[in-house]
C-alpha cells in the first residue's frame, strides 16, 4: 500500500462480556480466535462504557462524546447524523469507509448512516436467521435510504461475508476503516443451526454471586426484572422449563439454557473473527491494519442472578477491548488505564493522523497502545444510566463515578430522596456489600462526592 496510513478494523460484537472471552480468563468458554489479538496485540482490563445501552454506546463511540452531549441517552433517541463523527473524518481525509452489520441508531433521514462509502446494515435489532438488511453504496444506491433485501443464511457469517467482499473490492492504494458490527450475542440468544448441541454435555459454572439476595445494596437492585429466575421468558428459553423443580433448581436450569445459546452465539463470532484474521493474513495486511475486537457494553452472565446490563455494577460496565497494530503495540501486552467507549474516536483519529476536534470528550489513547501511559492519565470515570424504569427492565436512572479502587452510585428515586451506594472493589470485587452507610468510609465519601461533581462540571452534565 503507498498509503502509509494504518488501515482501521473496528469488530464489536452485541452484549458480548469480556468475561466471556477466554483471553480475559473466563471460566466459561474458549475464543481461539478473539484471543488471537490478544495475543497478538494489547488487552484493556479497565475499558469501561459511558452508559451500559447499546444505542448510547454506539453513539458514544462514533462521536467521542457522552450522551448528554450527543443526545442520544436511550433506545428511543435516534442518533442525529449531522453530528460529527470520526468516519465523517476519516472519508473526508481520502479513508474508505463502511459499516456493516447492527447500526441501532435509527433509520430514515437524518437517523441513517452518514459518512461511510457503503453500509449494509440490520434494520434495528436485526433477525439472526435469513435477516434483511438495509444497503446504500456510494454511486450505485438511488434511494438515500437505501434497499432492503432479505439475506439468506446465520447473522454473523452473513456480517463477515459482506464485510470480506466490500474489502476484496476496495480501491488497495487507499487505506479502509471498517466497522463491523455484530448483532449476537444479543437476546434472544439463537446460534447457528451448527452450534446448536454445541456444550450440551456441559455444566457450566454458576458465578460467584449467582443467589444474590440484593440485601446490602440500594433499592434499585431488588427492584430491577432481569432475573435468571423470574424473568426471563420462553422465547429466551426456547423450551418450557421441566416440571417438578425446585425453584433452586429451575433457577439454575434457566441459567444452563441461556448461558449454552449466549456461549453458542460467542462461539460463532470467534469463529468468523477468526476467518477474518486469516483473510488480512492471506491479503498481507496484518502489519498495516489496526485490529479491535470490543462490544458495546458488558452483560450479566448469571452475575447478581442476571441477565442483561444497564447496571454500573461491574460485568455491564466493563467492556472487552483488544488491539492488534503489529507497528505500534507489542505482543501480548496487557493495560490496566481506564479507558473509555468515548475514546475510541479520538484515538482512531490520531492514528490516522487527522487532527482531533476540541468538541471531542474522549482522549486518544494512543501513547497507552505504545506502552506509554501519560502522568495526567485519568484516575476516575464518569457514568450515566437515563432510562429510568424502562416496562422491561425495570432500572432505575442512576450515575455515578469509578476509581480505580472505588465506586460511588446515586440513584434518583421518584418522590423520595436519593440512594446511595459505595463499593470498595478491592474488598468486595463483587460488589454484594454498599458501604456508603459505614461510617469508617466517611472520608472516602466525602472525597469521591466532590470528584462526581467536579467531573459532572468538566463534561458539562447536570442530572
Ligand atoms: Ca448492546
Amino acid at each position: 500500500m503507498s498509503d502509509p496510513r494504518p488501515n482501521l478494523l473496528f469488530i464489536m460484537a452485541d452484549d458480548h462480556a469480556a468475561h466471556a472471552i477466554s483471553a480475559y480468563g473466563s471460566h466459561l468458554t474458549k475464543t481461539p480466535g478473539i484471543d488471537r489479538l490478544a495475543d497478538g496485540g494489547m488487552r484493556f482490563d479497565n475499558c469501561f462504557c459511558v452508559n451500559s445501552i447499546c444505542t448510547p454506546s454506539r453513539a458514544a463511540i462514533l462521536t467521542g462524546t457522552y450522551n448528554h452531549t450527543n443526545g442520544v441517552t436511550g433506545l428511543d433517541t435516534h442518533f442525529d447524523g449531522r453530528q460529527t463523527t470520526f468516519p465523517k473524518l476519516l472519508q473526508a481525509a481520502g479513508y474508505q469507509t463502511a459499516v456493516v452489520g447492527k447500526w441501532h441508531l435509527g433509520h430514515g433521514g437524518i437517523h441513517d448512516p452518514t459518512g461511510f462509502d457503503y453500509w449494509d446494515v440490520l434494520p434495528d435489532q436485526g433477525d439472526y436467521t435469513d435477516p434483511e438488511l438495509i444497503r446504500w453504496k456510494a454511486g450505485e444506491t438511488t434511494d438515500p435510504e437505501g434497499e432492503r433485501r432479505v439475506v439468506p443464511g446465520y447473522v454473523t457469517d452473513i456480517i463477515t461475508d459482506l464485510s470480506l467482499d466490500w474489502l476484496a473490492h476496495r480501491d488497495p492504494d487507499r487505506p479502509f476503516m471498517l466497522k463491523l458490527h455484530h448483532k449476537a450475542p444479543h437476546r434472544n440468544w439463537e446460534p447457528a443451526p451448527r452450534h446448536a448441541h454445541l456444550y450440551e454435555d456441559l455444566e457450566v459454572p454458576l458465578p460467584a454471586t449467582f443467589d444474590d439476595d440484593y440485601s446490602h445494596r440500594a433499592s434499585a437492585a431488588r427492584n430491577a426484572r432481569m432475573r435468571i429466575d423470574r424473568d426471563l421468558k420462553l422465547e429466551d428459553l426456547k423450551v418450557p422449563t421441566p416440571e417438578g423443580l425446585s425453584a433452586a433448581e429451575a433457577k439454575r436450569w434457566k441459567f444452563q439454557r441461556y448461558i449454552k445459546d449466549y456461549l453458542r452465539c460467542v462461539a460463532a463470532i470467534d469463529e468468523n473473527l477468526g476467518r477474518t484474521l486469516d483473510w488480512l493474513d492471506a491479503e498481507g495486511l496484518t502489519d498495516d491494519t489496526v485490529v479491535v475486537y470490543t462490544s458495546d457494553q458488558g452483560f450479566f452472565l448469571g452475575d447478581h442472578g442476571w441477565y442483561d446490563k444497564r447496571f454500573m455494577y461491574e460485568e455491564s460496565l466493563r467492556m472487552p477491548f483488544l488491539v492488534r497494530y503489529p507497528r505500534e503495540v507489542q505482543e501480548g501486552a496487557v493495560n490496566t488505564d481506564m479507558v473509555l467507549n468515548v475514546d475510541v474516536a479520538p484515538t482512531f483519529l490520531e492514528l490516522a493522523g487527522v487532527g482531533i476536534p476540541a468538541a471531542m470528550q474522549g482522549v486518544s489513547f494512543r501513547p497507552l497502545l505504545q506502552g506509554r501511559t501519560p502522568d495526567d492519565w485519568r484516575r476516575s470515570m464518569y457514568y450515566r444510566y437515563w432510562m429510568h424504569i424502562d416496562p422491561d427492565h425495570a432500572v432505575q436512572a442512576h450515575y455515578g463515578i469509578r476509581t480505580h479502587h472505588y465506586k460511588l452510585i446515586r440513584y434518583d428515586g421518584d418522590g423520595h430522596g436519593p440512594e446511595w451506594e459505595l463499593f470498595d472493589l478491592d474488598e468486595d470485587p463483587g460488589e454484594i456489600h454498599s458501604v456508603y452507610d459505614d461510617p469508617g468510609y466517611a472520608e472516602v465519601v466525602a472525597e469521591l462526592t466532590q470528584e462526581l461533581w467536579r467531573l459532572q462540571a468538566e463534561l458539562g452534565d447536570a442530572p
